[in-house]
């Protein structure tokens, strides 16, 4: 098995949804024309609108992590705030909840972009 990146993108020759790989959207990134899985016909992302989005993708790696230390971070000053007897424990779940809603919320949004594949033009 290859690793994929979760992207898929759409050949303009034969319509296939592809998986793409990272080192094809290495290629897409340098605007270098990469083959077709499927039919082998060379492919390149030329549209400025799909560039756009190939690189928001490659923002929503940090978005993730940046999600985790942000509930990660809440989590221990709550944990804290309810130790040091500043909030109540109801108070500290409820807080630990509405994170982890946030949490599920952002990645939920940022996965169903990435479902939408990116149309691939003819290289
Ligand atoms: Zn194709």
């Amino acid at each position: 098995m290859t690793a994929t990146s979760g992207i898929r993108g759409r050949c303009a020759h034969c319509q296939a949804l592809l998986d793409l790989e990272p080192w094809q959207l290495n290629a897409m990134a340098l605007q270098e024309p990469f083959n077709c899985n499927h039919c082998h016909k060379p492919l390149k992302l030329s549209c400025p609108a799909q560039i756009k989005r190939l690189k928001r993708f490659g923002g929503l790696a940090g978005l993730r992590a940046l999600m985790l230390v942000l509930c990660a971070t809440l989590l221990l000053v709550t944990l804290v705030l309810e130790w040091l007897g500043l909030v109540s424990l109801a108070q500290q779940l409820s807080l630990s909840a509405l994170m982890l809603l946030g949490y599920l919320l952002v990645m939920g949004i940022a996965r169903r972009r990435l479902r939408r594949p990116l149309q691939l033009q003819a290289g």
